[in-house]
């Protein structure tokens, strides 16, 4: 007995010492094979064997699908929402479509992904959803010094063209932190067919310039009876009304409104009656 313990202590490790070349060679040849066979997921019909298309292949989304509804001469509303917060997508998304209501979202391009901000599977969503995207530049720099000829074009030319590699079809601009640089509304006409700022106020309907959309932003100072007041404004001017939130949640932060604050504000919106509706929507019904 005792001898035949030992036989088996000796052979083990001869066995481990064995298998280990055998399985460096096992997996070496299969590298080597699987180097020089396509993989199974590239498709052989498609041109240049499934690589992707040129960049300049890729064809441009097309734009958003507007119900053509004359306009009645009544204000309008639009919701906006700044910046691609992850929560606008949990939060505000679903609160939204419960009271059947589509939005505008600007997204700076190079947020995405990033911690605390949407991927683009869910910006494409949006669109999908019949939400309208608008481009909010790449960076999101709000210091006007910062804007060399150079830059402006790097992030309104740029955010245009990340948007639309995307799939994104982005016909508005927003200006981020409404800066205001000389040249950016003849750069932003290139691809946009409107530029809304953050200046306090109504827009004239039909716009005076499509290129200075206002728009009323909202804080956690703001209250339920902010929005009473902006929507019966816009029930008596007959004015287009843009109204922009940021980040929805508890955070209490500046730029924050909470989920109930925001939930309030929308019930306000629909109890007013007035059209709310996306910027293409409002631009297509004005001059149709
Ligand atoms: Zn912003």
């Amino acid at each position: 007995m005792k001898s035949r313990v030992r036989l088996h202590i000796t052979r083990l490790p001869l066995l481990t010492w064995l298998g280990l070349p055998l399985l460096v060679l096992y997996l070496s040849v299969n590298y080597f094979l699987g180097e020089s066979r396509n993989p199974d997921w590239v498709r052989a019909d498609l041109p240049g064997n499934g690589t992707l298309p040129a960049e300049a292949a890729i064809p441009t989304p097309p734009p958003l699908q507007t119900t053509p509804v004359p306009w009645d001469r009544r204000g309008i509303v639009t919701i906006w929402f700044d910046d691609a917060w992850q929560t606008q997508y949990t939060i505000s998304l679903p609160i939204m479509e419960s009271f059947g209501f589509r939005g505008a979202l600007a997204v700076p391009t190079l947020a995405i992904n990033n911690e605390n901000y949407m991927s683009w599977a869910q910006v494409r969503r949006m669109q999908f959803k019949g939400w309208e995207i608008a481009s909010h530049t790449r960076n999101h720099i709000c210091e006007s010094a910062k804007f060399d000829e150079k830059t402006v074009d790097y992030e309104l030319n740029g955010s245009y063209e990340d948007l639309r590699r995307q799939g994104i079809r982005a016909d508005f601009f927003v200006s981020p932190c409404g800066i205001e640089l000389p040249g950016i509304r003849e750069i932003a006409k290139q691809h946009y067919l409107g530029l809304r700022t953050v200046e306090p106020g109504f827009t004239d309907l039909p716009p005076k310039d499509v290129y200075f959309i206002n728009g009323f932003t909202l804080t956690n100072e703001s209250t339920v009876g902010d929005i009473r007041t902006l929507l019966s404004e816009t029930k008596a001017s007959l004015k287009w009304l843009n109204i922009i939130f940021h980040s929805i949640d508890e955070s209490g932060s500046k730029y924050s409104v909470t989920p109930d604050t925001f939930s309030a504000m929308l019930e306000e919106v629909r109890n007013s009656g007035l059209p709310v509706l996306v910027p293409s929507e409002v631009l297509s019904r004005i001059f149709k």
